[in-house]
């Protein structure tokens, strides 16, 4: 077993088909393939992890004040949310982790923007319901464009 950090990752960034469209998306990133190699990266899908299949219908938040997602047909699936985030949370306790990249724009994993609700990909300032979690607990979040600050970190927090 590895006692160095370890570092979380987006499933689908890591080539998972996990994504609600069941594809997944490229990450390039040199340092995070050493990471991996040195079996320090754990990948995990926050929806996944909540009970929702893949492929799944497109799902944006519409209200953070109390935490409500919905998706584009209006289906309620905040508690799916919900539980993916603290099940996410839990697997980060478990491991000791206080880093985690994570893919922007998702209403589960987005740090800094995601879509604004009205599934007209319109884009605001906020972040996904797993990230927000994470963030309360101290872990910093990462985009998938902020890998190498991501690593810094790691390796700066020890
Ligand atoms: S919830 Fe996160 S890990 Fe899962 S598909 Fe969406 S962005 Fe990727």
């Amino acid at each position: 077993m590895n006692d160095e950090a370890k570092i979380l990752v987006s499933a689908c960034l890591l080539g998972e088909p996990v994504r609600y469209d069941g594809q997944c998306k490229a990450l390039a990133s040199q340092a995070l393939k050493q990471l991996l190699s040195e079996d320090r990266v754990i990948a995990f899908c926050p929806e996944v992890a909540g009970g929702l299949s893949t492929p799944r219908e497109p799902a944006e938040i519409q209200s953070w004040q109390t935490i409500h997602v919905l998706t584009a047909s209006g289906h309620d699936v905040t508690k799916a949310f919900q539980q993916g985030a603290e099940q996410t949370l839990k697997l980060c306790q478990q491991h000791a982790i206080r880093v985690a990249v994570l893919t922007e724009l998702s209403p589960s994993c987005g740090s800094s923007q995601v879509y604004d609700g009205s599934f007209r990909r319109e884009r605001i300032s906020g972040a996904g319901i797993t990230a927000l979690l994470l963030r309360d607990h101290g872990i910093k979040i990462f985009s998938q464009y902020q890998t190498n600050q991501a690593i810094t970190e790691l390796n700066r927090l020890g």
